[in-house]
């Protein structure tokens, strides 16, 4: 086993475990890998330490990807932006979950694919909730009735909660009532059957536990 890779993910997995005891004893985190700056290679030893779940943002990467790795049963996220034109290629890709549909009219046309394929996808709904113009995403105050919308119409789609980045501040309190924003979205969605409040990278991970993620993304912190 890889001696950097396996102390990486022993102190992730013990800040996880002090931030997710604050909130409570029967909060459960999940974590994503996220292997968009590695290759298989990294991921293959990273898997060898015990991590299952891995997260890509391009269709492309995650083709290549879980082709070279298709002989360990790896749980595979998409978490980038989808272009129209790439939609097809993730469905035939299947993913465990496609966490970063950023509106009704993408979800519409994932939906659509889906239905001429005979598939489903399991998909979060991504908030922009600091209303961040470079990120994508629905805006914090749309999302409760997008979310229901998207439940509603796209019957191939098994919507399974929200996700989010965090503020891009330096001001912890900034990021923490972004985090928030997301967290108030979800607890309304979770009588709809939401599951999932994925938010938190390398860098505010803990902080995004804290206010109630049950799924974090981290890369960096990881690969190191
Ligand atoms: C790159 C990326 C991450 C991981 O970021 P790190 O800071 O390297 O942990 C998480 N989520 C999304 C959507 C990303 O694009």
């Amino acid at each position: 086993m890889n001696r950097k890779y396996e102390k990486n993910l022993d102190k992730i997995i013990s800040t996880i475990e002090k931030a997710r005891i604050s909130v409570s004893e029967h909060h459960i985190v999940k974590i994503v890998g996220v292997s968009k700056y590695v290759s298989s290679k990294e991921i293959r030893a990273v898997f060898e330490c015990g991590q299952r779940a891995f997260g890509e943002n391009k269709v492309q990467d995650l083709e290549i990807k879980s082709k070279e790795l298709n002989d360990i049963p790896i749980e595979w996220h998409f978490i980038g932006r989808l272009q129209k034109n790439k939609i097809n290629k993730l469905i035939d890709l299947k993913p465990h979950l496609m966490q970063s549909c950023e509106s009704l009219e993408l979800a519409r046309e994932i939906d659509k694919r889906l239905k001429i394929k005979n598939q489903k996808m399991n998909l979060l709904l991504q908030i922009n909730s600091a209303k961040e113009e470079q990120k994508n995403g629905v805006l914090p105050e749309k999302a409760v009735e997008e979310y229901l919308e998207i439940k509603e119409e796209c019957s191939n789609i098994n919507l399974l909660g929200v996700m989010s980045i965090g503020a891009m501040s330096e001001d912890k309190k900034i990021i923490q009532k972004s985090f928030e924003t997301t967290y108030n979205i979800y607890q309304k969605l979770e009588r709809e059957g939401a599951k999932y409040c994925s938010m938190g990278m390398s860098f505010d991970y803990e902080l995004a536990i804290k206010c109630g993620s049950n799924m974090v993304r981290i890369g960096s912190l990881l690969f190191q």
